[in-house]
């Protein structure tokens, strides 16, 4: 577990729950394009990193930018925005994640 990326913010848990969302499914931490620190969610960023998150371009989708908080792989954009679960470990992610996406993910208008 050693060589798991360091998630930053109010993380709560070793799963990269935060004081934000920590429910049973909330186990990812997303890398931010602009400063390519994992937080586990958009308000621990706003709060911690002090400076205004950046979205991953359209055209960025095959950067490793999530996090499994279950098995610690790092999941694309890509793969992880068709994914209802890690494809490692088989932890279901939580779907209303989706309705978020956009606040980490360029989506297509
Ligand atoms: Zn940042
Ligand atoms: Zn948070
Ligand atoms: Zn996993």
């Amino acid at each position: 577990m050693s060589d798991r990326p360091v998630v930053r913010g109010a993380v709560v848990d070793d799963m990269t729950r935060c004081v934000h969302y920590r429910s049973a499914v909330d186990i990812v931490a997303i890398r931010f394009a602009c400063c390519g620190e994992y937080y586990p969610c958009h308000l621990c960023h706003a709060e911690a990193a002090g400076h205004a998150a950046r979205q991953w371009g359209v055209g960025e989708r095959g950067e490793k930018a999530v996090l499994c908080g279950a098995c610690g792989t790092e999941l694309t954009i890509a793969a992880y925005l068709v994914a209802t679960g890690c494809p490692a470990c088989g932890s279901a992610f939580n779907p209303g994640c989706a309705l978020h996406a956009p606040l980490y993910f360029e989506v297509d208008p």
